[in-house]
């Protein structure tokens, strides 16, 4: 096994209210393409992807009242929520940050959208950045991670 790596930014994660409304907003005033809208149960949360060139935006909408998603919201209103990189090997990068004392949210990656395997760091540890690792996983096109 190779050593973890950063590969990209992989995307930036948006909570919005209503990915409907957010999407009228993308695709019309800005004419960037929404490439699919997929419900991750996981996460509770339904995710829009839009291309913009290398990095996609992934905007989140909460499914659930107890969605993170809607905390967020409620806590913070509209905006960045996260940004996701790519690694080369999802296992690998999460034990070299918490070797280097970051808190893991989560110790196991987990089914994100897009077929990806995804991991977060907890900001208080990451500088105020709620932080994604993200991988695609094996079997599935590494074509820019939709
Ligand atoms: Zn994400």
């Amino acid at each position: 096994m190779s050593s973890p790596t950063i590969q990209k930014i992989d995307h930036l994660g948006i909570a919005v209210k209503s990915l409907e409304e957010t999407l009228a907003y993308y695709e019309k005033a800005l004419g960037l393409t929404c490439e699919g809208i997929e419900e991750v149960p996981s996460q509770k949360v339904r995710t829009a992807f839009l291309a913009v060139g290398e990095v996609h935006l992934e905007l989140l909408e909460p499914t659930s009242p107890d969605s993170t998603i809607a905390k967020f919201l409620a806590e913070k209103g509209e905006g960045i929520h996260h940004i996701a990189f790519r690694t080369s090997e999802i296992e690998g990068q999460l034990a070299k940050a918490k070797d280097n004392g970051v808190r893991l949210i989560h110790e196991v990656p987990f089914d994100g959208a897009g077929g990806k395997l995804v991991a977060f760091l907890h900001p208080k540890s990451t500088h105020g950045v709620l932080t994604e690792f993200c991988m695609p996983k094996a079997g599935t096109c590494g074509c820019g991670g939709h």
